[in-house]
């Protein structure tokens, strides 16, 4: 556990509170999204956008000598809704309270990153690996809002330091009812 220790009290706030309860800003324009919408195209991974800023981002963090690995992308309804049952009615602590289509990740819209440190995975989000006097974790945050991520540590309603997302002006509604074009 002596990786969690510093973030204790934030993975209590993510585990605590309703995950579906996102502000959204929209961070990237309209003209980047194509013809079908998400009903005849449902998603099956990362949204190219996403997929391909998240890879910047990483090569970005890289070349200031912060190793990120993506813990998390893409979640079809059925992996979230499997999620949603740790804790409840399956063993285990519970991860989220969004079912199936209540999370941005469901729609291949959303990353969570972490920090690799030699073999280890961490989310210290103190930790300054490169030793310019400035968080690492919050380097990345501020890398990949200049690359047009939302940060999931902005929220004010909770703050999610992990999760990055590009919702393209859409509400989880919008998505839920297919009244977008996404892909
Ligand atoms: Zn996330």
């Amino acid at each position: 556990m002596k990786n969690f220790k510093p973030l204790a009290p934030l993975l209590f706030t993510l585990l605590a509170v309703p995950s579906f309860v996102f502000a959204s800003f929209s961070t990237a324009s309209a003209d980047q999204w194509h013809e079908n919408t998400y009903e005849s195209s449902q998603p099956q991974g990362l949204h190219p956008i996403v997929a391909e800023r998240a890879e910047i981002l990483r090569q970005r963090a890289a070349s200031i000598g912060i190793v990120i690995r993506f813990t998390d992308d893409f979640r079809s309804f059925e992996e979230q809704d499997a999620l949603y049952a740790q804790g409840r009615t399956e063993p285990g602590y519970i991860v989220t309270n969004a079912r199936g289509g209540q999370s941005y990740h469901n729609y291949g819209l959303a990353v969570d990153y972490a920090l690799e440190v030699g073999h280890q995975v961490i989310w210290d989000i103190e930790y300054d690996g490169n030793g310019n006097g400035r968080s690492d974790w919050f380097e990345v945050a501020q890398m990949a809002k200049e690359l047009g991520f939302t940060w999931g540590g902005d929220w004010e309603s909770f703050r999610d330091y992990p999760h990055l997302q590009m919702d393209f002006g859409y509400s989880l509604h919008n998505l839920q009812t297919g009244n977008h074009y996404l892909y």
